[in-house]
C-alpha cells in the first residue's frame, strides 16, 4: 500500500513520489501504522519495487491478502495519476471508517462517488462480494479492474477465464458483457467485450486495447461496444469440444455415460444442442452439456405437437443443478440475477430456429420430431444447412 498513519495519526502518502534520501529520513523519524487494522507496517524502500508499506508476515489484515507486487503498485499509481490529469481529485487508498473498507483509489465524478479496486491477484470470493455489497449499500459505485497480468488470451478471439475473473464480470446498461483489465507494464486498458462462454474455462470475446492516455474516465465508465459475431469460431469451438470429450472420456465421464445410456453419441447430437445464448455466463457448465441434459430429460421424450412448458424446463434444469451436474455462477456485479433468464433465452432461440412454436409466454409446442443424425456425414450436412438458414437468428445479426 502507498499510505500509512504516522504516530501522530496524520496520513503519510508515498505519492507524489519523493527521493529515496527524503524517504529514508522520513522512515527514521518514527513508526507507521495501517489505517485499516492499525497494525505496525514497514516502509520498504528497495531497488526492485516502488516504495510501499508492508504488513508484518502473518498479518490478519485484509490488506495483506494482496501482497502488493510491482505490477499492482505501479498500476495503482498510474491510475491515480491518470485521474489527476483529468482534473479530478482522486484519493489514494482512502479508508472509509464506517465501511471498514479501503479501495485502491476513490474519486468523485459527475456527482457520483466511485471506488476503484485494482485486482492483480484473486481474493476470496466472499471478500469480493462483501466489499461490493458494502459499497452498493452506501451508494458508492465500485469499479473493479483486473490486472493485465491476470489475462490469459488463447487466440485472436478466445480467452481463458477463472472463477475469480467471472466474479468481476459486468454488464453495460444496454446489456452487453464486459470485463476490464489494466496492464501497468504496457500502460494500456484491455477490455474484453461481448463475452460468450464456450466451456467452464474458455470464452469467445472481443479484445479492445487502449493506451491509458487515450481514454477518459467517462469512456471507461460508459464503455460503448459494437455487436460482435463469432459464427465461425462458435462452430469450431463446439466441434472441437465434442471431439475432445470423445477422445478423452475421463474429463466428462458422468456426462458421456449418460449419453451412452440414452443411446446418444457425442458426435451425433441433435442440432439444438450447443447453441449460444446471451446470458450463458450465468451457467458455468458448458452449453453443450447443459443443453444435452435438457434434451435427455425433456425434449427427447416429446413427439411432434406435444406441449412443453417453461416450468418443465426449469424443473429439469434445476434437478441437474441440485445433483451437481450443472453448475451455476455467482456474478455479484449483476443486479436482478435470475437463472430463468438464460432458460427463457434458450426457449426463444428454439422458437427462432423452428424447433418450437410459442403458444404463450410459458407454453410451447414441438413443431416436428427432433432429428437425431445417424451418421457423421448426415450430421455435418444438417449442421451446414442449419447454420446457413438460421445464421441471423443464432448470432443476432
Ligand atoms: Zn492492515
Amino acid at each position: 500500500m502507498l499510505t500509512a498513519l504516522r504516530e501522530d495519526g496524520t496520513l503519510f502518502q508515498l505519492l507524489p513520489r519523493l527521493s529515496k534520501d527524503v524517504l529514508r529520513k522520513e522512515k527514521a523519524g518514527g513508526h507507521y501504522y495501517c489505517p485499516e487494522c492499525k497494525e505496525r507496517v514497514t516502509m520498504k524502500i528497495g531497488m526492485q519495487r516502488m516504495e510501499h508499506f508492508a504488513h508484518q508476515a502473518g498479518s490478519q489484515c485484509i490488506e495483506s491478502y494482496e501482497r502488493e507486487s510491482s505490477f499492482h503498485l505501479n498500476g495503482k499509481m498510474q491510475l491515480y495519476q491518470w485521474l489527476k490529469e483529468q482534473k479530478l481529485y482522486p484519493r489514494l487508498e482512502p479508508y472509509y471508517e464506517r465501511l471498514k473498507q479501503r479501495p485502491d483509489i476513490s474519486v468523485d465524478y459527475s456527482q457520483q462517488e466511485y471506488a476503484i479496486e485494482y485486482q492483480c491477484s484473486p481474493i476470496p470470493p466472499q471478500l469480493m462480494i462483501k466489499r461490493t455489497n458494502t459499497y452498493r449499500k452506501n451508494n458508492i459505485d465500485c469499479v473493479w479492474i483486473l490486472g493485465g497480468n491476470q489475462l490469459k488470451r488463447k487466440s485472436e478471439k478466445k480467452v481463458s477465464l477463472t472463477q475469480f475473473d467471472y466474479l468481476l464480470l459486468n454488464k453495460t446498461p444496454d446489456g452487453k458483457w464486459y470485463l476490464p483489465y489494466y496492464c501497468s507494464n504496457s500502460h494500456k486498458f484491455v477490455f474484453l467485450t461481448n463475452i460468450i462462454p464456450t466451456s467452464a474455462k474458455n470464452a469467445l470475446t472481443q479484445f479492445s486495447i487502449f493506451p491509458i492516455q487515450n481514454r477518459s474516465i467517462q469512456q471507461i465508465l460508459t464503455h460503448k461496444m459494437n455487436e460482435f459475431l463469432y459464427a465461425k469460431e462458435w462452430r469450431n469451438e463446439m466441434r472441437a469440444q465434442k471431439l475432445r470429450m470423445g477422445m478423452n472420456s475421463h474429463s466428462q465421464i458422468d456426462y458421456l455415460k449418460e449419453l451412452y445410456i440414452h443411446h446418444l453419441n457425442i458426435s451425433l447430437l441433435p442440432i439444438m444442442i450447443g447453441l449460444p445464448i446471451n446470458h450463458a455466463p450465468f451457467i458455468e457448465t458448458s452449453p453443450l452439456i447443459w443443453q444435452s441434459y435438457l434434451f435427455i430429460d425433456l425434449f427427447r421424450n416429446k413427439k411432434k405437437d406435444e406441449i412443453i412448458t417453461f416450468s418443465e424446463v426449469y424443473r429439469c434444469f434445476m434437478h441437474r443443478v441440485q445433483r451437481g451436474q450443472i453448475n451455476l455462477r455467482t456474478l455479484p456485479l449483476i443486479e436482478n440475477y435470475s437463472i430463468t433468464v438464460p432458460l427463457i433465452e434458450y426457449l426463444k432461440l428454439l422458437v427462432g430456429i423452428h424447433v418450437l412454436e410459442a403458444i404463450n409466454y410459458n407454453t410451447f409446442r414441438l413443431k416436428a420430431d427432433i432429428l437425431i443424425p445417424d451418421h457423421v456425414v448426415s450430421q455435418q450436412k444438417q449442421e451446414e444447412h442449419f447454420y446457413k438458414e438460421f445464421h441471423q437468428v443464432i448470432f443476432r445479426v
